[in-house]
């Protein structure tokens, strides 16, 4: 059986592959090579962001990411049972013959180099199935470029065979919005009985997701877990209707004794193949697509502005004069854009 997380954590080996040896073992499914494109991705040396944007370009053209793969965004706070839910769903998917890949994006991991959503002990059980490859969260950039790396890997993983993708990320807010973004569908875990505001569920990402999971229901949990999604039932109606036509659904399930956990991917399943019909599921990703090229614009216009010495400089004199209340912040901000443009 094949370890894949180790080959995961080559990540600080160069890559010594060719363009065309990429595509190729990506094609065949190498996760090897699949690995390997994904430190490629979050490398920030300059040839090697060349090399894998021309790989993404190379995948895209070619048509190789499968376009029938499902792309679920999994989110809730620390401790509600996201990795153990992920081990769990995740393997009973494998074990039905799809091929899975964990993808993950945490903030925190950016910020202090430790992470929410933890490393490499995590989903042991699962990193040993063969049909399952799972990637830690890249720990350094801002979250737009780690968002950037990580809708990329995902259309290496669909290239390379794998048809369902998880995406986690931890319930503190930026990063749901960027999950949201490169999902079909979005899924939010709860505890019972912890209150909306311990979880720190913000109405907005109760707003975003397709289904409540309430996680760990099992024994004497499950009454409470029955309460729990009588109350978010409820509190659903209340939201608009989604462009998709699809009515947030409320589960509840446990990871520990796997029960419902069948019924989760059943009502997943039932979604995609929904929206495949009514075609949302395609104009979402044309829409999402859209969205990244607007979000990317806007983060390579913000960090050649910031990143230019000139203009910080001058940015830090108008900052005094802001404060100084001689000049408006709109005058002076106006004043800084004009010069970026016309001093090149
Ligand atoms: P995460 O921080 O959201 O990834 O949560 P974890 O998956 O690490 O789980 C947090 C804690 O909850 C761990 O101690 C798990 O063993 C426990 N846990 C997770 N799922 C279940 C479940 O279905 N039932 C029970 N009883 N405990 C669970």
């Amino acid at each position: 059986m094949t370890n894949h997380l180790n080959k995961n954590f080559q990540r600080k080996e160069r890559p010594n592959f060719t363009l065309e040896q990429f595509v190729s073992g990506i094609e065949k499914g190498d996760t090897t090579v699949l690995s390997q494109a994904i430190t490629l991705l979050e490398s920030e040396n300059v040839s090697q962001s060349k090399l894998a944007s021309t790989l993404v370009s190379e995948i895209l053209q070619r048509k190789l990411a499968n376009q029938k793969s499902l792309r679920i965004g999994i989110t809730g706070v620390p401790g509600v049972g996201k990795s153990t839910f992920i081990e769990s769903f995740g393997y009973y998917l494998a074990e039905n013959g799809h091929k899975v890949a964990v993808l993950a994006i945490d903030p925190s991991s950016q910020k202090s180099g430790g992470s929410i959503l933890g490393d490499k002990t995590r989903m042991e059980r699962l990193v040993q199935h063969p049909n399952v490859f799972i990637r830690p969260s890249p720990s350094r950039g801002t979250l737009g470029g780690v968002a950037k790396a990580t809708r990329e890997s995902m259309l290496l993983c669909e290239a390379a065979g794998f048809s369902i993708l998880l995406i986690e990320t931890v319930g503190v807010g930026q990063s749901e919005i960027a999950v949201r973004g490169m999902v079909d569908f979005f899924l939010l875990l709860m505890l019972a009985g912890a209150g909306d505001e311990l979880q720190g569920i913000k109405r907005g990402i109760m707003e975003m997701a397709d289904a409540l999971v309430i996680t760990k229901a099992e024994n004497e949990n499950v009454n409470e877990a029955r309460k729990a999604m009588a109350e978010y039932k409820n509190a659903l109606h209340l939201f608009p209707s989604a462009e998709s036509g699809w009515i947030p659904q409320v589960e509840m399930c446990s990871a520990l004794t796997n029960f419902n956990i069948d019924k989760v991917w059943a009502m997943i399943e039932g979604y995609q193949n929904q929206m495949m019909i009514n075609g949302y599921l395609e104009r979402n990703r044309q829409q999402q697509a859209k969205y990244w090229l607007n979000e990317r614009i806007v983060e390579l216009l913000k960090s050649s502005f910031f990143g230019e010495t000139r203009i910080s400089l001058a940015l830090k004199e108008l900052e005094k004069q802001v404060i100084n209340g001689t000049i408006s912040p709109f005058l002076a901000a106006e004043q800084l854009v004009e010069r970026f443009i016309h001093e090149r």
